[in-house]
């Protein structure tokens, strides 16, 4: 296990490793089922690092994900408008799960935030509520966290806005084709 941020602040992570090793080696639980739930306590080292945690078949980054501390979907974003340089200006606009804006309040600016592809988010860290991701770093890709909660990414996302829109085109043609047949018997009535 280990801290991923360059400038990580060791003594943040104090109180998160003395519960950790209890859990692990007092109370038994497995490192992977317990650390997800122990982190939801953790906003303070969630601001400052993410969280690996690698063994021989898995590498993963548990990272923070929350709007009010300037992490959308786990993305370091600053609160200062870098156009107009107002404090605090920026507030995180959620159009879908995926499609989010940083929007100024006091210019108006607007930026679109890029997510990782690779990166899986709880249903509350798509919500915009305060929670923990993963990133894989290598190994199977999720479709569970550790925890057993659902585990999101873009791609999975993509896929299903696709098959979205695939079903309501097939809708409004069927839709057309019922249309289309009521003309035929109101003109082969009136004929
Ligand atoms: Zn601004």
């Amino acid at each position: 296990m280990g801290f991923t941020q360059l400038d990580f602040y060791p003594s943040i992570a104090g109180p998160f490793l003395q519960k950790l090793a209890h859990k692990v080696f007092i109370e038994g639980y497995s490192m992977n089922r317990i650390i997800g739930r122990l982190l939801v306590e953790e906003i303070t080292l969630g601001r400052n690092t993410a969280v690996a945690v690698m063994d021989e078949s898995h590498g993963w980054a548990w990272f923070l994900t929350s709007d009010a501390h300037g992490r959308p979907l786990g993305i370091p974003y600053s609160i200062q408008c870098t156009s107009c340089g107002c404090l605090k200006g920026i507030k995180i606009q959620r159009h879908s799960d995926f499609d989010l804006s940083a929007y100024c309040r006091s210019c108006r600016y607007m930026k679109k935030i890029q997510v990782p592809q690779n990166n899986f988010y709880t249903r509350e860290a798509l919500d915009g509520r305060d929670g923990w991701g993963i990133q894989v770093l290598w190994g199977d890709l999720l479709d569970r966290f550790p925890n057993g909660k659902e585990a999101i990414c873009v791609t999975d996302w993509e896929d299903e806005m696709k098959a979205a829109k695939l079903v309501a085109k097939l809708a409004q043609k069927e839709v057309k084709g019922i249309e289309g047949a009521e003309d035929m018997d109101i003109s082969s009535a009136s004929g």
